[in-house]
């Protein structure tokens, strides 16, 4: 029996702050919490820096503003660069507030179960970092109570568009179906992705009125491809949870796509985070919507907490695999082992397996070799406008075997 079970390991906590109580304060309320931590507390930029090439900090605490140059912002991009998978909370207020204790114990609770896993965690990725920086630019260049307004003007001015990415049968290569995914066409920023914008729309309460225009926009869509001629088994629309969580989600899904041409197949991908708030009440609704001939994918899977029961209580026929263990796979064999009894799940619960963020020919393969059902990433195509999806499939043909 290992002689450490049981026993928390002591959680080795960085924290850019410049003054000495509230990193004292953090290591007393982290302790408070039952957590055995220590908190090293640092000031500049060079420190900061030495700090994670030296001791691999598991969790990163930083103060948002910081009378210099060096503030939680530019720590941000200093972790992205050297230490792109170490969690960082950026701390805005005082350390003794209680919504920042509860954010400080909650992400260090985190660090310390995923340690005990063997760190389960996927790398935050550059690209995540990245959005998260251009999501706080938005908000800079907006203004937080202008953002809301900016929302309602370009819903209006139909300035939110989709564009759509392929899935590819791995045994085939042909195309299963298509993911809608968001971007918002705006006239300064230019074009931005989903993850920069959707947590705004969420917040404002636009996502509701946004997402059943997406469901009849994907419909509209696959109705016209079908009608030139192309292939399009079915169209995944992402869906939040703010929409999943009103009593009338089944007849608002099934209204908006009602007008849809005969062969058009709409799926519904939802993150476990999603369904997981009210699991019965959500299942009714999936089991409601299934009876609709509309399939269910679960978004995202091995990211939040999975409990491996959680797919066999909920009415799905897909699992998509996050694409930060697709990623790291073909180098790190814990990845590649997670990767496949996520698989092993699927075949069991006989739900067809997707690997998100497929980018080279090497993951292609193995996951293949693995007996993933379908990928879905650049490899193939990224994310493309509707008016070049007819192209688009015409290139995939060539991956037809
Ligand atoms: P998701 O459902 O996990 O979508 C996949 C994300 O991975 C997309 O980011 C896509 O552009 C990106 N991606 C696809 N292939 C690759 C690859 O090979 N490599 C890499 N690095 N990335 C790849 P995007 O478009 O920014 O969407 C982010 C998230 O926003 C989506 O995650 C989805 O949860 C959400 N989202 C997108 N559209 C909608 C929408 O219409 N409604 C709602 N509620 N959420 C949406
Ligand atoms: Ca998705």
């Amino acid at each position: 029996m290992d002689a450490n079970q049981g026993s928390a390991p002591s959680l080795q906590v960085l924290m850019l702050e410049d003054i000495e109580t509230d990193a004292d304060l953090a290591q007393h309320e982290l302790e408070r919490g039952g957590l055995d931590v220590t908190v090293h507390r640092v000031e500049t930029r060079p420190d900061f820096e030495r700090a994670l090439e030296s001791f691999a900090p598991d969790l990163i605490l930083c103060d948002f503003s910081l009378p210099g140059a060096f503030d939680g912002l530019a720590a941000i991009d200093l972790t992205k660069e050297l230490s792109p998978g170490t969690p960082l909370i950026v701390l805005a207020g005082m350390v003794g507030e209680d919504r920042l204790v509860e954010a400080m114990r909650r992400g260090a609770a985190d660090c310390v179960s995923k340690a005990r896993l063997g760190r389960l965690v996927p790398a935050v990725k550059r690209a995540l970092l990245e959005a998260a920086r251009r999501r706080i630019d938005l908000q800079k260049h907006t203004g937080f109570s202008a953002l809301d307004d900016q929302l309602r003007d370009a819903y209006a001015d139909e300035r939110f568009i989709l564009h759509y990415q392929p899935r590819l049968s791995l045994e085939t290569g042909e195309v299963c179906g298509l993911e809608a995914l968001m971007r918002w066409s705006h006239p300064e920023l230019g074009l931005l992705l989903a993850d920069e914008f959707i947590p705004a729309l969420e917040d404002s309460g636009l996502i509701c009125e946004v997402g059943t225009w997406a469901l009849t926009r994907a419909a509209a869509d696959a109705g016209s491809w079908l009608s030139k001629g192309y292939s399009v088994p079915s169209v995944g629309v992402n869906v939040s949870a703010v929409q999943l969580r009103h009593d009338d989600f089944v007849e608002v899904v099934a209204s908006a796509i009602a007008g849809r041409s005969s062969g058009v197949n709409i799926d519904l991908e939802l993150t476990e985070s999603v369904v997981m708030a009210d699991i019965e009440g959500n299942a009714r609704k999936l089991e409601a919507l299934r009876a609709q001939g509309i399939k269910i994918a679960l978004d995202d899977f091995g990211t939040g907490y999975s409990s491996l029961s959680y797919p066999a209580h909920l009415p799905a026929d897909t699992l998509k695999i996050n694409r930060a263990f697709v990623a790291s796979m073909t180098t790190s064999p814990t990845q590649a082992t997670i990767v496949k009894t996520i698989i092993s799940l699927a075949r069991c619960l006989n739900l067809r397996a997707v690997a998100e963020g497929v980018e080279t020919y090497d993951e292609a393969k193995l996951l293949r070799d693995l007996l993933c059902d379908e990928g879905q990433g650049y490899l193939y195509s990224r994310p493309v406008p509707a008016e070049q999806v007819g192209g688009m499939l015409e290139r995939l043909d060539a991956y037809r075997h």
